[in-house]
């Protein structure tokens, strides 16, 4: 019954019906191996076997918010805290652009340390390369915004971890979910590619909360998803909750590739923590980006969002080699474009 009822729902996909709140919640809930197949074809379909790269520069652990589920919340006193220099960002953006990456991402967590004027300077530095260029600093004014475009930043991520605002409010301290609202919508108009996204798994989270999650992001018509799998850390007031459950997160994934088809979806590090081979499974069930974090050890391991984190001991070639060799048997390969949002470039 309730598998001719999936059957059902995804033939709707099939002939290119959009599906409602009931059938994402029935999809989420009891989407078993034909929903990410399905899922599969249409990212097939819609943008080919290529996978787009993307190498992560994670450049400041400082953050002065206190998110209840994140490593590097204020106050966490066990980590070592480190901010790169202006100069060591943009040689390790160069490094990756002559190792044959077309995007460079730049993240840190909410820093105030670093000034609009000093980001733009980088962003024009790391454009003299024929790079795109994404930067996922949080949250900022509109003028903020509009700099940082026009020195040249083309994308930006700002996930709005749950739509739920009674959830955010409670994991958020000091934060608003207008706020968060108000960024992205300010993103969106500046003309950036504009990424969000969730993380599965929070405590009070339920399917119906996730379900919501990507109805919004349909309607706001996302450039790009990142879903995470929620992993406890220790040192933060979630750190004695459950991890998010990767199975749920896996078909969050598929269910977001069939309601917004061509838009880019990474296959998230916290995917490959928590469940041997996750990234090899997110994109076979819809995902087509992988970020690749491209700093020395030091960074990697301090840039401790939650514990254990995929690919920290491993050095970049090691990585790219995993990669490559762990997507040939599903019939990828690595792109050498940008990977802009099919259509928008
Ligand atoms: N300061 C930036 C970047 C945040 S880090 C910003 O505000 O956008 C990137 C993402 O890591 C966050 O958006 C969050 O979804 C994820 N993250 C944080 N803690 C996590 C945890 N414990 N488990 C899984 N993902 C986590």
């Amino acid at each position: 019954m309730t598998q001719n009822f999936i059957k059902n729902i995804l033939q709707k996909v099939n002939i290119g019906c959009t599906l409602d709140k009931t059938e994402i919640i029935s999809l989420l809930s009891n989407g078993g191996n034909e929903l990410l197949a399905v899922a599969n074809d249409v990212r097939k379909k819609y943008l080919g076997n290529e996978i787009y790269l993307r190498a992560l520069v994670e450049f400041s652990n400082y953050c002065y918010r206190t998110c209840y589920y994140c490593g590097l919340r204020s106050g966490n006193k066990n980590i070592q805290r480190y901010r790169m220099t202006e100069d060591e960002i943009v040689l390790l953006s160069n490094k990756a652009y002559n190792l044959g990456f077309k995007t460079i991402v730049l993240q840190s967590g909410e820093d105030m340390h670093y000034s609009i004027d000093e980001l733009c300077r980088i962003i024009e530095r790391i454009k003299k390369n024929d790079v795109a260029l994404t930067l996922s600093i949080g949250e900022k004014s509109f003028d903020e915004y509009k700099q940082l475009k026009s020195a040249g930043a083309d994308r930006y991520l700002l996930r709005i971890e749950t739509t739920n605002k009674d959830l955010y409010q409670k994991y958020h301290p000091n934060m608003s979910y207008e706020n968060r609202l108000r960024c992205l919508e300010d993103l969106k108009s500046l003309g950036y590619e504009v990424g969000t996204g969730s993380l599965i798994g929070l405590e009070g989270q339920t399917i119906e909360m996730i379900a919501d999650d990507i109805l919004f992001f349909k309607r706001i018509n996302a450039d790009m998803i990142g879903l995470g799998v929620f992993i406890p850390h220790p040192q933060t007031p979630l750190g004695e909750t459950e991890a998010g459950d990767f199975d749920l997160a896996l078909r969050a994934v598929a269910v977001t590739r069939l309601l917004l088809p061509d838009i880019n979806i990474p296959a998230t590090t916290a995917m490959e923590t928590v469940r041997k081979n996750g990234r090899v499974m997110a994109l076979s069930s819809g995902a087509n980006v992988v970020m690749l974090n491209i700093a020395d050890e030091f960074y990697k391991k301090n840039y401790n969002i939650y514990p254990d984190k995929s690919g920290v001991n491993q050095s970049l070639e090691q990585m790219l080699l995993e990669l490559e060799t762990s997507i040939k048997p599903i019939g990828y390969k690595i792109s050498d474009s940008k990977g802009f949002r099919l259509g928008n470039y």
